[in-house]
């Protein structure tokens, strides 16, 4: 199957089924055939294990490497790279749909396409692109992005891993902290300081392949959820990599870190949005079928109340979700619009997850069915990729700056 692949090339042109819950704007078909693609391939292959992934703790790679095959892990990489040169909507929409089934893999397919596809491409010299995109385009490697460590996350431009220059090596000492797909990765975008005094203006952006020595992985952190990648520290002792592996320019490293969140919250919002439609189709489907003081529970109001406001939220943030892709790819400023798409995206996901389990009842609380995972796995998405709390400060600095002030 290679359907990103299939539609950026020779376009569509037979009929789509229009779907019930999740497309109520015109998308244009070859959108509409990449959601369906990806929508019956989450409930054939990937919602049946996703409950395995989650509770034996593994990486996929069979289905990874599925993704890889439908085009999926090079979606937004241009076709000269291998990639399926699709935009960025095409990339939200799938990431919902593929989130839908298990966000777990959604959390590998955002950060390999987003943060470190996407930032190569954008940054990166041909003769880098030459020598660290080959290979990473099908699902069977995968990219990772080390920016967080022990002692700074929101605040990033504190990073104190430094980088320096001996010779025609760069020398990185240091810790990097939660880094998704630690264990799997091949290659990592990783910042350092190479001059701690400038703060946020010394930070550079290097590519680090993962078996370089002097290299060390910390354990595999034990996570509320997304179970099917591992998040791990990366350990700097004297690792050695060659003078021309960075990327962009020294010193742009917190500008490159800061437009590839920028990027990559659209990705996360995606994923959040997977969540959310998951949570409700669950919801919908346990209110038609549970029976209380003899009718089903959906005839309930206080049921139908709580399944009124899931979709408000579920449909509002996938349209500010929408508006933000379509925003990049139109190489329009998007900074504000993809923390709106974020925060909304990813505190419905919360909040729909958190319904679900309420119209479960006890069968909510337990593995049996799947509104428990739901729950857990939401709550990520207002973490990672700037907290909620950053979001509305991003948002805000957007919006100052809009009125002058
Ligand atoms: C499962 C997982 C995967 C991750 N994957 C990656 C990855 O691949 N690469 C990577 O680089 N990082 C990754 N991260 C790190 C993630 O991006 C950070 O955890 C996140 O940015 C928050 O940083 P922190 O944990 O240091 O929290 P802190 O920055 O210490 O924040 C703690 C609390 O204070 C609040 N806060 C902080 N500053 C402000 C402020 N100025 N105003 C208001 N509130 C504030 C925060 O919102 C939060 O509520 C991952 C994290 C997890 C848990």
């Amino acid at each position: 199957m290679h359907c990103a692949r299939y539609i950026s090339r020779f376009g569509f042109a037979s009929c789509v089924r229009p779907r019930s819950i999740a497309s109520l704007c015109a998308l244009p078909e070859t959108h509409q055939l990449l959601q369906k693609t990806c929508h019956d391939f989450a409930d054939s292959e990937l919602f049946p294990v996703a409950a395995k992934i989650d509770r034996e703790h593994y990486y996929p790679v069979e289905e990874i490497a599925k993704l890889g095959d439908m085009g999926l892990m090079s979606i937004v990489l241009s076709e000269r790279y291998g990639g399926s040169g699709l935009d960025y909507l095409a990339y939200a929409i799938a990431m919902e749909e593929i989130s839908r089934g298990c966000a777990s893999i959604g959390v590998t397919m955002s950060i390999h396409n987003s943060l470190y596809l996407g930032v190569l491409e954008k940054y990166g010299t041909e003769e880098q692109k030459q020598r660290f995109i080959p290979g990473y385009t099908d699902g069977r490697k995968i990219g990772c992005f080390a920016l967080s460590e022990p002692g700074n996350g929101s605040d990033a431009g504190a990073a104190s891993t430094s980088a320096i220059l001996k010779g025609d090596r760069w020398v990185l000492n240091g810790t990097k902290s939660w880094i998704s797909g630690g264990y799997e990765a091949g290659m990592g975008i990783v910042f350092a300081t190479t001059d701690k005094k400038l703060k946020h203006k010394g930070i550079t952006a290097f590519l680090v392949p993962m078996d370089s020595s002097g290299l060390g992985r910390g354990k595999k952190e034990e996570k509320l959820g997304i179970r099917g990648t591992s998040t791990c520290q990366l350990i700097f002792e004297d690792c050695e990599i060659p003078k021309e592996n960075v990327l962009g320019k020294e010193g742009y490293g917190f500008k490159i870190a800061m437009q590839s969140l920028d990027a990559g919250r659209i990705g996360v919002a995606g994923q959040a949005l997977g969540i959310a439609q998951a949570s409700l189709e669950c919801a919908i489907d346990y209110a038609a079928k549970r029976k209380a003081f003899g009718k089903p529970i959906n005839k309930l109001q206080a049921i139908q109340m709580k399944l009124a406001d899931m979709s408000v939220k579920l449909e509002s943030a996938r349209l500010l979700t929408w508006r933000a892709a379509w925003l990049k790819d139109n190489n329009l400023t998007f900074t504000k619009e993809a923390a709106q798409a974020k925060l909304a995206a990813s505190e419905t996901a919360t909040f729909c997850a958190h319904q679900c389990m309420q119209i479960l009842g006890g069968m909510g609380y337990v593995s049996d069915m799947p509104a428990e995972r739901y729950y857990r796995e939401a709550r990520i998405t207002e973490i990672y990729e700037g907290t909620s709390e950053i979001q509305r400060l991003v948002i805000a600095g957007q919006i100052l700056k809009e009125f002058g002030i």
